[in-house]
């Protein structure tokens, strides 16, 4: 069988641990004995990121820019215990949070959907993607206790000194708590090209809620701001495309997404997004079922699994032991790089290839071939059969190969 053809790199980021184990028997298993792999390699391994005091994770993400389609290995974040496992001169910053802020992206998280385990919520047949704005608000925010009466302010002094708001938050008759949270235009927008983009991308409504009734000028203003976007930039082409744009409060947003059936994507502001990410994907089942992609305002896109290296399933491997790692997210980060970087080149093959992987796992699935995380979750265990990694690659590989042949 001859080779499908690429004519643009993908940028590859390797990775740590067991999902670098992962990614190597993808690659042999899965990609390479079918396509002529172009990629250009950025290893972002923990021990490449020291030796190159993290200049890797910088050059890995300009390669983005640069071309556009990246896909990424999860990585180690370091805290104190990596610094002395890996012997680091530094503790290097989450590579998720550089490529991150390079990029200027948002990332959008979705669940890969089977037959077999169903949602806790009943009604949901689609996969609900989740957007957050990863900036600023309480994460930003600076904050301290309020040790006893008094009076707490709010004052802004412009760049020359001149005092031109002032205000007072509460006067305090007793002890209590303050915070001052902020956020940027600039950041918003982003936010909002990369949410209406993605939209248009994935030919999905989208959705966005705050909490603009109560908060009159913080969350009004990320309102308007997507507001005015979608009128100047996006209502055309979202006609076009056939789908739409739905501003609801957050209350209201919760209340709908319990209700529907999926299949859109739903902004979410900082903390809204935090929470709500964790709540929409345990309901649809597994993290390592997860799949996330950062896209930038202007349209580049950085695939990879939303979960992190899975160290305890790592450090068995090392001892020898098989184990039972799901590669279904980490399949979908290739799978999505792969079908972007056709649609982009006009590669129909490329295009088709990715949906076959993707067709082929899913069946894999729906024959009752699993990772052990998965078995817990599918109700009817009767016909579910509990493979190791490498196993339920193969077992991949047979279905893809009958699919291409
Ligand atoms: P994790 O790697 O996501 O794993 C947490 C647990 O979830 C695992 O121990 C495993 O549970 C289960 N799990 C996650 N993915 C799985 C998969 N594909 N198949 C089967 N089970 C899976 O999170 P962590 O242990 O908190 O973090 C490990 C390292 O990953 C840390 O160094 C962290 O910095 C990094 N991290 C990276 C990223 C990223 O690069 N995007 C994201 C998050 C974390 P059982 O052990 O019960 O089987
Ligand atoms: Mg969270």
């Amino acid at each position: 069988m001859e080779k499908i053809r690429m004519t643009t790199p993908l940028v590859e980021m390797d990775g740590d641990e067991m999902t670098r184990i992962l990614w190597q028997m993808i690659k042999d298993e899965l990609l390479l004995p079918f396509i002529d792999l172009k990629t250009e390699y950025y290893d972002l391994g923990l021990v490449e990121r020291e030796k190159t005091k993290d200049k890797v994770t910088f050059d890995s993400a300009e390669a983005t820019k640069k071309y556009g389609v990246a896909v990424k290995c999860a990585t180690i974040t370091p805290n104190r215990q990596r610094v002395e496992e890996y012997n680091l001169s530094e503790m290097w910053k989450s590579p998720n949070g550089t490529i991150r802020a390079v990029l200027d992206g948002t990332v959008f998280r979705a669940p890969i959907l089977i037959d077999s385990i169903k949602p806790a919520v009943r009604n949901w047949k689609k996969p609900i993607t989740i957007a957050r704005h990863a900036y600023g608000d309480i994460y930003k925010a600076t904050e301290y206790r309020v040790p006893a009466e008094g009076k707490a302010e709010l004052v802004f002094t412009d760049k020359d000194g001149n005092e031109s708001f002032r205000e007072t938050v509460y006067d305090f008759e007793c002890a209590g708590v303050l915070q001052g949270s902020y956020n940027k235009d600039s950041s918003i927008r982003s936010f909002a090209h990369s949410c209406f983009q993605y939209a248009l991308n994935t030919k999905q409504d989208l959705w966005f809620s705050t909490k603009d009734t109560i908060s009159k000028q913080y969350d009004q203003t990320f309102k308007l701001i997507f507001q005015e976007i979608y009128e100047s930039d996006y209502a055309d082409k979202f006609k076009e495309a056939g789908i739409e744009y739905f501003y609801t409060l957050i209350d209201d947003a919760v209340a709908r997404v319990i209700r529907s059936e999926g299949g859109f994507i739903w902004a979410c502001k900082n903390y809204d997004g935090d929470v709500m990410s964790d709540m929409v994907s345990t309901a649809f089942g597994s993290l390592a079922m997860m799949t996330s992609v950062l896209v930038s305002p202007d349209g580049k896109f950085e695939y990879e699994a939303a979960h992190g290296t899975v160290t305890r399933h790592y450090y068995r491997y090392l001892k020898g032991e098989e184990t039972s790692t799901n590669p279904m997210a980490t399949i979908y980060a290739w799978s999505g790089a792969l079908r972007k970087r056709g649609e982009l080149d006009g590669l129909c093959d490329l295009v088709d290839f990715a949906d076959k992987l993707e067709t082929a796992c899913i069946q894999t699935l729906n024959d009752g071939v699993m990772t052990k995380d998965l078995v817990g979750l599918v109700e009817d265990k009767s016909s579910v059969r509990a493979v190791n990694s490498r196993d339920f690659i193969v077992a991949i590989r047979e279905r893809l190969e009958r699919a291409l042949a």
